[in-house]
């Protein structure tokens, strides 16, 4: 894709943003509120979402992907995150995955697990958090152990998205010495003898895909299937993240404007004092301030994506300010959003719990918004002890 220039978008990029803000409201938008009910993971709606190409959207075109940029992706995700962020947060998870083997992967391997990814016929997870290290990723425990051609998988990963409906495993084990370096990246399929999942976590929002653990008891993976060399699963797991935090900040700013657009519509509508609750100048204040905050997030979100896209050497600090800035943002207008409703803000059926419950789990995951203050930290005052 082109890039960006003077903070406009080009023609392809709009219409790349409109065929996802079509599909998102056709598709994902009328059913949302019953899929966070019913916790139903939709599948297939996530297929259809991958013939239009949203499911490799920046794996490389020989492999079925979509060729595109990680500004093009973060377009893509506010505006599936219009319709449903869980649904878009899985998507961009998903993405997230495959691009960590076709960025990682040798040929075959690309070959092998790519062109079913990039359709969704086969789903993908991302395997890093513990039970014990969540923050501290690199305090991992997950064993691989060689014996000859495999590897013998022992321990435990947390809070996995999609695990147990997943057909590909991206998982972060320990192949050698404590911290980062002694870390690789294994793809394991699902149906692997010694692989089993946990119960579906109960949980505030993100009902509409599972959340499980990922066990791995004697559970043997061939050597064919390590992404890269021993000891860079650290370095491919953190540049995963880079564009998953992109992703994540742009399903925030898509549920947030969703809750907005929700509010400016009750409040022309909604009368108290004998006149339209809009009318009051606290309010417009407010609505004010919100419609700012998000276009100063989505400004803020899309110059880090096109330092990523250019591989500028401070795109990871921006990609960590990004997140924060988005997460927190989308979280806060969506809050914001609730309060507008007044008491129908709270009921199920207007559709804005579900996105302020949805969005409070994006400043807790892929590294929590005090992770993204250590890493920008780092850059300005050097590693802490103990960080
Ligand atoms: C619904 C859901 C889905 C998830 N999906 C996935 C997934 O698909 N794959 C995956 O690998 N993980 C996933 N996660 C895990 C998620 O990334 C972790 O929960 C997150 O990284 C935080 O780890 P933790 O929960 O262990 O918290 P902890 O690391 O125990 O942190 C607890 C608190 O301490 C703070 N803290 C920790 N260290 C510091 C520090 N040095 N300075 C300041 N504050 C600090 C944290 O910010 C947090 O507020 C998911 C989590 C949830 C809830």
């Amino acid at each position: 894709m082109a890039a960006m220039t003077a903070f406009s978008l080009s023609e392809d990029q709009i219409a790349i943003r409109d065929m996802a803000a079509s599909f998102s409201a056709e598709t994902l938008a009328p059913h949302a509120v019953r899929w966070d009910e019913e916790k139903h993971f939709p599948v297939e709606e996530m297929r259809q979402a991958a013939a239009l190409g949203m499911g490799g959207i920046y794996i490389t075109e020989d492999v079925g992907g979509s060729g595109l940029g990680r500004l093009d992706a973060a377009l893509i995700f506010e505006a599936l995150a219009m319709g449903c962020p869980t649904v878009a947060a899985y998507i961009s998870i998903h993405n997230m995955c495959a691009w960590m083997i076709d960025r990682y992967g040798a040929d075959e391997q690309r070959k092998a697990w790519l062109p079913k990814l990039c359709s969704m016929e086969h789903l993908a997870s991302y395997c890093l958090t513990e039970p014990g290290a969540g923050s501290d990723a690199a305090a991992l425990k997950t064993k691989a152990v060689r014996d000859g051609d495999h590897y013998v998988l022992d321990g435990q990963k947390q809070f996995i998205s999609g695990a147990g409906v997943s057909d590909i495993y991206v998982v972060m084990v320990r192949t050698g010495e404590a911290g980062p370096s002694g870390i690789s990246t294994l793809v394991v399929e699902n149906g692997t003898p010694g692989l089993s999942f946990g119960a579906n976590e109960k949980k505030m929002g993100w009902n509409a895909q599972p959340t499980r653990a990922v066990i791995f008891e004697n559970c043997r993976v061939p050597v064919a299937n390590r992404l890269g060399p021993e000891g860079i699963g650290f370095k491919i797991a953190m540049a995963g993240l880079d564009g998953g935090r992109l992703n994540i900040g742009a399903c925030s700013l898509g549920g947030a404007q969703a809750a907005f657009d929700k509010a400016l519509a009750y409040a022309q509508e909604r009368k108290a004092f004998g006149a339209r609750i809009a009318d009051f100048q606290a309010l417009q204040f407010k609505l004010a301030d919100m419609a700012t905050e998000l276009e100063m997030a989505r400004t803020f979100l899309w110059r880090a994506a096109s330092a990523l896209d250019e591989t500028a050497p401070d795109a990871t600090k921006l990609c960590a300010m990004a997140k924060r800035v988005a997460t927190d943002t989308g979280f806060e207008v969506a809050n914001q959003a609730l309060q507008i409703h007044g008491g129908y803000g709270y009921l199920a059926d207007y559709g804005i719990e579900k996105i302020v419950r949805d969005l409070r789990v994006h400043q807790i995951l892929e590294g929590t918004n005090e992770v993204m203050r250590m890493i920008v930290a780092r850059g300005l005052v050097g590693r802490a002890k103990g960080n």
